[in-house]
Formats: structure tokens, C-alpha cells, sequence
């Protein structure tokens, strides 16, 4: 764990400049341009990033074509190609406390929580080179004694991988690791408010010495770097996490040049509470799953609905519990609760507290000290005599911000629950087994929990319905999407050929 001596070395070590990774080299960008990258707990600058333009992702592009057309990696053993995925584990996993340090200053989610996201982002990798290893097979389909048809896997190409700010290494290697075990070659476009985990990541692969231009990154912004990357014509594959309307934005920009998407896309997940539930485990979850990552979190419970008869008590103990949460400094290892990413996202959060009072909503939310105002605080937040059609409800507000609502029977809750534009993740709590299972049936949604908060297994798939998302990550259902499906027909028989023009 970090001391405070060690925090302040650490600082000292920060670049101030974080270059481009491009073929093998780190390298500022063509047209020399940088973006000040700002730190949200003081709204200091921290450094300055390359900023990559077309210019930059047409370098990396071509370089990853090249490693994809020409170099070893997607011929090499798969043994040899799996040791550069475990090498890269254990190199991520020897800087374990300077990443989570990292991700803490850069994005302010506290360094307990960011310890957490960065073990898992070395098991990305080792996952799934176990998951190259012993799922990637085929099919072999026998038809009666004339054909074996057979498939095989192959990597698809160059893939451009665009991820966001809110947990940004562990959604980086989320992606990179897979594309890259399948044997793809790799263009990554880091959320610009959030670059220095994503340089460090260049860092760790460049010491595992994979061949160049395999992995790339390029920092910038979305409707510039992003973009470029979405319309260029020899990048095959888009993977993308980010806002429903960005993925959107995605999807059309990206239909010229025929990509295959991957969307990772927002969420407005609802939790259920009955009255039979296990209380203080369901209150618990409930608090973890709204205010943990400062609710900037995809998969965050933001709406809660209350089976009538538990409302007072449970909405009585959310109150205590969410007045004690300890906002505070994110390197700080007892905080809590940390600054939003930026002031605009701070504005944007702090604006729906506003509409939810215009909307005639209760809004219960603390003061932030003042020594912490120069950060982009915003207290944990309830709201309360919310109804399911206020803005509140139905949109994404990504920050420490949770909407209370009550059900009568559990018809209404499933009813309530589904009536949102999103379809990420739902949690059900209650202790009748049956009713647990018929109502996580019926929610729509990608990713269902019961009785549970969100913990998952790296084998099931990942991945939203409706808003929230096209298509599924993780497990062996990434191999849809991270390789191209052939089929070989082989005939072992005589099997009948038309004669056409034979006299
Ligand atoms: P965002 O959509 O603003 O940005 C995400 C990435 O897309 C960034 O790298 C950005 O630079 C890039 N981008 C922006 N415009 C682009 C364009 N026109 N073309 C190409 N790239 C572009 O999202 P954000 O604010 O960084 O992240 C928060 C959002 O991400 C929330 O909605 C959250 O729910 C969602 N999210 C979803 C998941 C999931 O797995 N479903 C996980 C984490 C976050």
C-alpha cells in the first residue's frame, strides 16, 4: 500500500509531456499539439498530452496494417504469442500501486477502489490467454459420408479500440487483451480526460517488447482522433465504450468503410427491493452500487424501487448511510467518495439535482467542506418522491446521485423497472426464490443480478440490451466479435455436380 512519501514520489515521476505510441515509439504528435490534462480533486493541470488528429491515427493505422499484413503476430505459435499476453500480466501487476495511484490523481476516484480495478485488469490478460488457449475452437459438423465442414477462427484485422474516462485501464485491457490474444493488432483511442493510465499501459507493453506496431495508441479527442479512427478504411473492428449517443454517432460514421461495432454503451439500472428482502445486505448493496466509482459507473444501480411496506424504514436507513459516506481527497485510502472527472461533467450532474427539485422531487444531499472546494465534489445524493417518468428516472446522470421509488406488487415493480429507454444491468433482492428468478426473467436487460451487487465472473458475457448496448464482451462470446468465423466444406466423397454444356 502507498505511504504518503511514496505518493510524493510518485507525483515527482509524472511526465510532463505523454507522448503518442506509434510503431514501437513513443512520439509527440504531427501537428504538435497537446491537451492540458487536469487534475479533478484541485483543477490543477497535471501535464500535457499529445494531441493525436487524423495525421496521428493514419501513422497508426498504417503501422498496425502492416504488423497485421506482414509481421509475426498473427502467424506466430500460440504459445509464443500467449507468453506476450502473460508477460504483459505480469508487468501490470508489478505496477500495481503506480497505476492505481495514476488512475486516482487523473480521474479522482478513490485509490481503494482503484486498487481493485487494476488487479483486474492484469486477469484481463491472463484470462483471456486462457480463453485463447482452451475455448478458442471449432466446430466440426460430419454430413453422412460425403463432407466434414469445419470452422476455424481467424484474427479480423486491425481493431480500434475507444474507451471512456470512468474506470479507464481496467476497460483499456477489458479490450486490448483480447484483441490482441486473437491475434488482432491494436489502435487505441483513450478518453482524453483521462490519458495517464492508458500511456502507462503503452509503457508495460513496450517492456514486453511485442513486435512493433502491434499495439498503438493514440490520445485525442473523440470527434477528432475518435473519429478518424471510426471512418478509416483499414481499421476492420470499432470496440467502444462510451455514451449511448456517442455510440450512435459511431454507428453511422462507421457504416461507409462496413465495421463491425462492439457498443459498451450507458445505463439507468434499476434496483428491486421487496419486502421479504435480506434488509441490511440489500441496503448495503444498494449503497456500494450508486456510490462507489462516484457513480460514475455504467453498471450503477440508479434507480431504486422500494416494495411499499419496507419504503420508511429502508429510505430512513439510506439516509444515515449516505450522509456518513467520507468524500475527500482520492489518494487518500479512507475516502470514499471522490471529485467527478471534470467541471463540465460536475455542471452536468449538479444540473439534475436542479431539475429534479423543478420536477417537484426531494432532493437530500450534503455540503462538501471547505477544503475540498476546489475539486469537482458533489455530495452523495438522494432523491426522493421521485415518480418513474421525471427526467430524473429515466436519464443517465452518472454521478453520486441515487432516485427513490415505491411498488405496489411485483407487476408494478417489473412494469417500472422496464420503462426506461436503457437495458444494461438489474438487481433483484428478495428472498423468494421463485419471485427472484421470474422477475430477473422478465427485467430487460443484458446483465441481471439477484440477491447480489455486481460481481462477475469473467466467463459470462458482458454487455447491454436496448440503449445500452449492441452485442456482447467478455468470456468466449468476445471471439464473435474479436474474430472472423470460416467455414471450410471438404468433400470426402463423390458427391453429385451438375453437367451444365455437357453433351
Ligand atoms: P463518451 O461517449 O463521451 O466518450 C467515450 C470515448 O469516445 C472517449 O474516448 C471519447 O474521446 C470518444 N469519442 C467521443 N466522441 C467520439 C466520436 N464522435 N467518434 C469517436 N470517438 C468519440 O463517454 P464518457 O463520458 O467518456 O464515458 C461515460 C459513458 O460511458 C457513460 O454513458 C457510461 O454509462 C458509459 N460506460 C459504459 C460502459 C459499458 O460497459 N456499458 C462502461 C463504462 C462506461
Amino acid at each position: 500500500m502507498i505511504t504518503t512519501n511514496e505518493t510524493v514520489s510518485l507525483k515527482h515521476e509524472i511526465q510532463k509531456n505523454i507522448s503518442l505510441y506509434i510503431n514501437g515509439e513513443f512520439t509527440s504528435s504531427v501537428s504538435g499539439n497537446t491537451i492540458k490534462n487536469m487534475n479533478p480533486f484541485t483543477n490543477e493541470q497535471i501535464n500535457e498530452v499529445a494531441e493525436g488528429q487524423s495525421a496521428d491515427i493514419d501513422k497508426a493505422v498504417a503501422a498496425a496494417r502492416e504488423a497485421f499484413d506482414h509481421g509475426p503476430w498473427k502467424t506466430m505459435k500460440l504459445n509464443e504469442r500467449m507468453a506476450y499476453i502473460y508477460r504483459i500480466a505480469d508487468l501490470i501487476d508489478e505496477e500495481i500501486e503506480k497505476i492505481a495511484f495514476l488512475e486516482a490523481l487523473d480521474t479522482g476516484l478513490p485509490i481503494s477502489q482503484t486498487r481493485n480495478m487494476v488487479s483486474r485488469a492484469s486477469e484481463n490478460f491472463r484470462f483471456y490467454a486462457r480463453m485463447v488457449e482452451s475455448r478458442l475452437v471449432g466446430d466440426a459438423y460430419q454430413v453422412d459420408d460425403e463432407f466434414i465442414n469445419y470452422t476455424i477462427h481467424s484474427p479480423v484485422g486491425v481493431a480500434g479500440l475507444i474507451t471512456p474516462w470512468n474506470a479507464p485501464f481496467m476497460l483499456e485491457t477489458w479490450k486490448v487483451a483480447p484483441a490482441l490474444a486473437t491475434g488482432n493488432t491494436v489502435v487505441l483511442k483513450p478518453a482524453e480526460l483521462s490519458p495517464l493510465s492508458a500511456n502507462l499501459l503503452a509503457e508495460v507493453i513496450h517492456k514486453a517488447d511485442l513486435p512493433k506496431g502491434v499495439f498503438n495508441v493514440v490520445h485525442g479527442y473523440g470527434e477528432i482522433a475518435g473519429d478518424a479512427l471510426v471512418r478509416h478504411p483499414d481499421v476492420q473492428l470499432i470496440s467502444f465504450t462510451g455514451e449511448t449517443k456517442t455510440g450512435s454517432t459511431i454507428i453511422k460514421n462507421s457504416a461507409d468503410t462496413l465495421k463491425s461495432c462492439s457498443m459498451e454503451l450507458g445505463g439507468k439500472s434499476p434496483i428491486i427491493v421487496f419486502e421479504d428482502a435480506d434488509f441490511d445486505r440489500a441496503l448495503d448493496a444498494c449503497v456500494w452500487g450508486i456510490y462507489s466509482f462516484n457513480g460514475e459507473r455504467c453498471t450503477a444501480n440508479s434507480r431504486l424501487f422500494l416494495q411499499e411496506g419496507i419504503k420508511d424504514k429502508f429510505i430512513e436507513a439510506l439516509k444515515i448511510r449516505v450522509a456518513a459516506i467520507k468524500i475527500g481527497d482520492p489518494l487518500d485510502a479512507g475516502t470514499e467518495v471522490g471529485p467527478l472527472i471534470d467541471k463540465g461533467h460536475y455542471n452536468k450532474v449538479k444540473s439534475y439535482l436542479e431539475i429534479a427539485r423543478d420536477e417537484g422531487a426531494e432532493v437530500i444531499t450534503g455540503d462538501i467542506p471547505a477544503e475540498f472546494a476546489r475539486g469537482n465534489f458533489v455530495a452523495p445524493t438522494l432523491i426522493l418522491n421521485a415518480e418513474n417518468h421525471m427526467r430524473v428516472a429515466q436519464e443517465e446522470i452518472f454521478g453520486p446521485v441515487l432516485t427513490v421509488m415505491t411498488f405496489k406488487d411485483e407487476d408494478e415493480a417489473v412494469k417500472l423497472a422496464n420503462d426506461v429507454d436503457y437495458g444494461l444491468a438489474g438487481y433483484v433482492w428478495t428472498n423468494d426464490i421463485k419471485r427472484g428468478h421470474r422477475v430477473a426473467h422478465k427485467i430487460e436487460a443484458g446483465m441481471l443480478w439477484v440477491n447480489a451487487q455486481n460481481v462477475r465472473d469473467l466467463r459470462t458475457p458482458f454487455g447491454g440490451s436496448k440503449y445500452s448496448g449492441i452485442g456482447r464482451e467478455g468470456g468466449h462470446y468476445g471471439f464473435d466479435f474479436y474474430t472472423e468465423l470460416k467455414v471450410i466444406h471438404v468433400s470426402i466423397d463423390e458427391h453429385r455436380i451438375q453437367q451444365f454444356g455437357k453433351k
